[in-house]
């Protein structure tokens, strides 16, 4: 397996590497590596965009003795480029394994645990990840899990919820749809100072490799689903684990139980993915710049009653957020920022984008809600994000429809709360298809309930 150490962990005099990987992956920007590690061009072709490698099976010349690969759920030629690919995008991985989706990596990850292992996770994790510990691993491992408000509670709550058989935190950061922020170094540094030492995973779906290093944050595995920002372009299921140097023994685990149950991706997914990695910095970038255009429109509007969005100030964890971005990110955020502002308040920037992920209330309810989703001409109604196409969701009623009511009312999930994926179209289109429709929807909406009434 090629491993790609990137800028801020290589070590030097590595000969196991070749020269010209080395060279890519050593200190080059994270658009430099997107575009570069793992995509040499052929050796034997000179073709600079891999070919898709379809065999399931590869020519040994004497009895094991091949040229790295036997058979393709073991190993493909595409998987170890995106691999190479995801190490070196991730700040601080070593180690990248790529699934078959987002959900059989946090399935072999807590597999990974072995049997009667406690979790502590956050409370408002994905749904499936919920639905795996709680209804699978509890079943065929006897995994216990504790959900635990990450975001509020204090160092004492939360190693109080530590056990001595707990393995692992689980963390997402921003939560999914309200986006609550958890503090990595701080649970980091909670996990280190109790004698259990569970480590530490994040799921860096919504923020990318491009906003968020949660390894150099101090944590143990990051997880995505490549399905969402990474590939890109909503063509894809996929999903991967990256881990840093120190724990190449995990890695390796992973690999062992990745292999024997077989979920691994195809080798034309693996191709799609790679290609959609190339551009992650430039889509990243420009989610960013039209969320928060998008996010500031909504916060002028009489239509909205709340807008949650972690690059507007006015957002409760704004300076958490800015302190977590990582360091491509913050170097891209000051970017946008006068030499002064960055100066003067390192701490406490104006609006800044954070991710393409903006959720808001709508004034009024359901209808309120349904009306907006079906006025928009851009924002296509449907689950899922992180593509180049905008899109918008109510969580109430469909991507978090499975949580009871109870539930869902303690996260603020109510129906009208409205999740929007926000895209790549041009900004000014994407403000202007958000204003049209909420005013199509909340004057539109009273208007119709005045005709029904009367
Ligand atoms: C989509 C998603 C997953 C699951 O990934 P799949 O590729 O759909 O299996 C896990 N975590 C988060 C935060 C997600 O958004």
């Amino acid at each position: 397996m090629t491993v790609i150490i990137n800028g801020e962990t290589q070590a030097s005099g590595n000969n196991g590497i070749p020269s010209i990987k080395r060279q890519k992956s050593h200190s080059d920007g994270f658009g430099t590596r997107a575009v570069h590690v793992g995509s040499d061009p052929n050796p034997e072709t000179g073709a600079v965009i891999p070919p898709i490698s379809l065999s399931t099976t590869y020519k040994q010349d004497a009895v094991g003795v091949h040229k790295g690969f036997e058979y393709s759920r073991s190993g493909n030629p595409n998987r170890d480029a995106l691999e190479s690919t995801l190490a070196s995008l991730e700040s601080g991985g070593a180690h990248a394994l790529a699934f078959s989706s987002g959900s059989a990596t946090t399935a072999t990850v807590l597999q990974s645990l072995g049997p009667n292992a406690h979790v502590v996770s956050v409370n408002d994790v994905y749904g499936g990840t919920f639905r795996y510990l709680v209804r699978v691993a509890s079943e065929t491992q006897g995994l216990e899990t504790s959900f635990v408000d990450l975001e509020n509670a204090d160092d004492e709550a939360i190693l109080a919820s530590i056990k001595d058989n707990t393995k692992l935190i689980w963390i997402e950061s921003p939560t999914n749809p309200t986006l609550r922020l958890v503090d990595i170094p701080r649970i980091v540094a909670v996990a280190r100072s109790h004698p259990a030492r569970p480590l530490v995973a994040v799921d860096n779906t919504f923020l990318s490799p491009f906003f968020s290093s949660p390894l150099l944050l101090g944590a143990d595995i990051v997880l995505h689903s490549l399905t969402k920002y990474i590939n890109g372009h909503s063509d894809v299921v996929m999903g991967a684990a990256i881990l840093p140097p120190h724990h190449a023994a995990w890695a390796d685990k992973l690999r062992f139980l990745q292999n024997a149950h077989g979920a691994v991706p195809s080798a034309f997914d693996s191709w799609l993915a790679q290609r959609g990695a190339k551009t992650l910095h430039l889509r990243m970038k420009a989610h960013g710049v039209s969320a928060l255009r998008v996010a500031q429109a909504l916060a002028e509007s009489p239509y909205v009653e709340d807008v949650i969005y972690p690059g507007l100030k006015s957002h409760p964890k704004n300076t958490l957020a800015y302190r977590s971005l990582s360091p491509h990110a913050r170097k891209f955020v000051d970017s946008l920022r006068s030499p002064s502002d960055v100066d003067a308040d390192a701490d406490a920037p104006a609006d800044f984008p954070y991710g393409g992920m903006v959720s808001f209330r709508i004034r009024g309810g359901a209808r309120e809600a349904n009306a907006f989703l079906t006025a928009t001409r851009l924002f296509t109604l449907a689950e899922s994000l992180g593509g180049v196409e905008s899109l918008a969701e109510v969580p109430a009623r469909m991507t978090h429809g499975s949580i009871p009511d109870a539930e869902r009312a303690q996260l603020g999930i109510g129906e009208n709360l409205i999740r929007l994926s926000v895209g790549v179209e041009e900004t000014e289109d994407l403000v202007r298809d958000v204003e049209q429709a909420l005013k199509a929807a909340v004057s539109g909406a009273v208007v119709n309930g005045l005709n029904g009434a009367y």
